[in-house]
Parts: structure tokens; sequence; C-alpha cells
């Protein structure tokens, strides 16, 4: 399906964006406002407006409270919005859906099956052939460095090697696009930058679209080929940041990231960009 690109929304990065495309994920307008018992409704956010497209890895930046785990759950179909439209290529997003896959911040591999059984979890409930899902299962497995563990049970794992799990399983369903809210956030630091280094490596092998929330600005500048930078009270997109020093180009180790000229620039930028429109965190 081709639709009209807003020139304006798509600015120039080599590796991924081809404006003759028509965007992969699109949200117009959209708002959301939480009815509350005997109260106001909070409006969450208010006329979101941003696209990505195929292959690239669009990273939702702000403060806390800003409404991206809003948007996120909406794109996966499990909130719907108050006023606007959100659509994946081309069609209105109406519910849940596997060609939308989730990662949560909190581990949820199953106790009981091992990280193979895990991985094959979905396509098992999809009729999946058993061979096909066991050679997906392998693969996939073995793109989140996983293969010895295999036979594992998910309690045996660290927080790291879970998240891999995770990831692994929801690949191994083929989603449109990849979800993650946070999937690092409950990680300590050396795991954490191991795991953006391998989501990176991940996203190169597998071809994959992703969103990823995060509130980690040095997250988002190594993993993003695009960062829509959202704003509290309620969250709309700010600003919309493409780190463009990199040069189209994905790089797969933090320290060359940052030695990068225009590295320190975006950082302060968006740093800046934090204490203006995060508020004080101290009154509600
Ligand atoms: P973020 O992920 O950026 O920290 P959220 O999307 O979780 O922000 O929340 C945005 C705003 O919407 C917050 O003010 C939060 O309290 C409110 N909110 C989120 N979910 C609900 C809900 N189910 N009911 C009422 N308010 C909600
Ligand atoms: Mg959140």
């Amino acid at each position: 399906m081709t639709r009209p690109i807003d020139h304006e929304l798509s600015p120039t990065l080599d590796h991924s964006l081809d404006v003759a495309e028509a965007p992969k994920l699109r949200l117009k307008d959209v708002s959301k406002s939480f009815h509350v018992p005997r109260g106001e409704p909070i409006e969450a956010i208010t006329n979101v407006n941003f696209e990505t497209h195929e292959n690239e890895v669009c990273v939702l930046l702000g403060p806390s409270g800003c409404g991206k785990s809003t948007v996120l759950r909406m794109v996966a179909g499990l909130e719907q919005p108050t006023a606007g439209e959100l659509t994946l290529d081309g069609e209105p997003i109406l519910g849940p859906d596997q060609e939308r896959g989730m990662v949560f911040q909190a581990y949820t591999s199953f106790d009981w099956l091992t990280v193979q059984q895990n991985v094959e979890y979905g396509m098992r409930l999809n009729h999946v052939p058993k061979k096909e899902r066991r050679e997906r299962a392998e693969h996939f497995i073995e793109l989140v460095g996983l293969s010895r563990f295999a036979g594992a049970y998910p309690r045996h794992l660290s927080g790291g090697m879970k998240q891999r799990v995770a990831i692994a399983r929801t690949l191994a369903n083929a989603p449109a696009i990849l979800l993650m809210d946070e999937p690092f956030g409950a990680l300590d630091a050396q795991t954490r930058w191991q795991m953006q280094e391998l989501m990176m490596d991940i996203v190169e092998a597998a071809n994959t679209t992703v969103l990823m929330v995060t509130h980690d600005i040095e997250e988002a500048i190594f993993l993003a080929d695009r960062i829509e930078f959202m704003s509290r009270h309620p969250g709309r997109v700010h600003e919309e940041i493409i780190p463009s020093f990199k040069q189209g180009k994905r790089i797969g180790q933090k320290e060359e990231l940052i030695g990068l000229a225009g590295y320190g620039d975006m950082e302060r930028h968006i740093l800046h960009l934090m204490r203006e429109q995060g508020g004080d965190e101290t009154s509600p």
C-alpha cells in the first residue's frame, strides 16, 4: 500500500530511510485520556504524531510519566486511543496482534519451560510444524547467544539472559515490529550495555523494525535511527531528533559511538531537554 509521504517528517538517513516508501508505523494526532473513578480524567498524551520506517529503530525518549508506555501500549493494541489514528503498514491498529511483539521490562518467560520451549511457545500456539518450530527457535536462541542454555530453565539464568530469552521468543513469532518497553531497565550497568550491543547485532541480523521506550539518553542515542523526544503534561512529541552524526551507520560498540564528533553535543542537547521538559519530579 502506498500513501503520500510528509517529507518534513522524513529527514535523511541513508541506510534505512527510503522516502519513496510508505511509513511502517504511523501515529496521527493520537491522544489518550484515562478515566479515573470519582476524578477528572487524566490526559496522558495529546496529539502525538510521528512515523517510522521499515528496518528503523525508533526510540521514544522522555521524562518519567510523559506517556511513553501509553504510546507503546497503544501500538501493541493493549489500549485504545481516545482520538487519532495508529496504522501499521497502512492498516489501522485495532487490538493486540502477534505482528506486534512486545518485550517488557519484567522477565516474562515461563519458569516451567526450558529456554527452547519458551522460544517455541508462541509458534506452538500458532500450530507451526514441529520441525520448523525447532529450527526457528534454534536460530533465534543462537542469535541472542544462548545456544549452550537451550535446555536450561529460566531460574538458572541471569537477568540479562532471561531478557535475551524474551527477545528470542518474541522474534521467533516473526513480528512486523518489535516493541520494547525499557527492556534493559532492570539490569545492572554492565549487563545493560552488553544487551544494547547485542540488540544492535540482532537488529542488523534480523532486519527488524523496532519501537523502543527508554528514559536512558545514552541508550537512546546508541540504538536509535530516530528519537521521538516526549514532554510531559500532557505528553506529546516535543522534538524529533535524528542522530545524523552517525552518518546513517549503526555503530556496534559504545566507546566508538561516544568518541564520534557530534555525540557530546547531542547528549548535551537531550540532557537540556530532559531538565526543561521533565518538570519537578518532587511535585505531583
Ligand atoms: P511513562 O512510560 O513515560 O513513564 P506512562 O505512559 O506510564 O508514562 O504514563 C503517562 C501518564 O498516564 C501518567 O501520568 C500516568 O499516571 C498516566 N496513566 C498511565 N496509565 C494509566 C492508567 N491505566 N490509568 C490512569 N492513568 C494512567
Ligand atoms: Mg513507562
